[in-house]
């Protein structure tokens, strides 16, 4: 059976950082984060509250449809002048963006399958991967799962970039992949080392 790890099986692996929320909260206010990159989904209004408050601090969010790595227009940039140190693809559990991906057909020209098309389109490999691994059930396990799947593969996505590739391969990036838990703002992180999301320590709020 194919695993979240067979996203990143492969060389890219090594730049992942599973890393908590409170730890690059401490990096940014001791500057030891020079500019942290977070593309997350629109439905996310909360996620500035994730990140300290200070205005001066130098957080970059890209918001939009679900969170695809392709509509982060100018952070290739920023990585390329070396104002970025660390980039978070940031999902949600429970996102209804890319529960609606998974259930229209990319190719639909119905007006309101429209405008989800782009994201039709970026979930399909993660369709497939849970058809792959769980056949044609659907239930909230196999989305939570879903949704991982999605997150690593905008991560391995953005990683391919030229210029995101060769920042991390020169140590001047760390790449994170996170998803929120709604209901306890809690944070998992994706940890390559046990191939899970999970919520590390210092996160854990109960
Ligand atoms: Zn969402």
């Amino acid at each position: 059976m194919k695993t979240l790890a067979s996203i990143f099986d492969g060389p890219l692996t090594r730049f992942i950082e599973p890393v908590s929320q409170n730890e690059l909260n401490q990096r940014l206010t001791m500057g030891k984060a020079t500019g942290v990159a977070v593309i997350c989904c629109a439905e996310m209004c909360y996620v500035n509250s994730l990140f300290p408050a200070d205005p001066k601090l130098p957080i970059f969010t890209w918001q939009n449809l679900g969170g695809c790595v392709n509509d982060s227009g100018g952070l290739e940039d920023l990585i390329a002048e070396k104002k970025i140190s660390d980039v978070i693809v940031l999902g949600h559990y429970g996102c209804e963006i890319i529960e609606v991906g998974l259930r229209s057909d990319p190719r639909s020209e119905a007006p309101a399958e429209k405008i989800y098309q782009e994201v039709a389109r970026r979930t399909s490999p993660t369709k497939e991967a849970m058809k792959e691994r769980f056949g044609d059930k659907f239930d909230k396990h196999i989305f939570n799962r879903a949704v991982e799947d999605f997150v690593l593969r905008e991560l391995a996505s953005l990683l391919k970039l030229p210029a995101v590739y060769n920042a991390a391969e020169g140590g001047r990036l760390r790449a994170h992949a996170w998803i929120n838990r709604d209901d306890t703002m809690e944070n998992a992180c994706y940890d390559p080392k046990t191939r899970t999301f999970w919520v590390l320590p210092d996160d854990y709020k109960h």
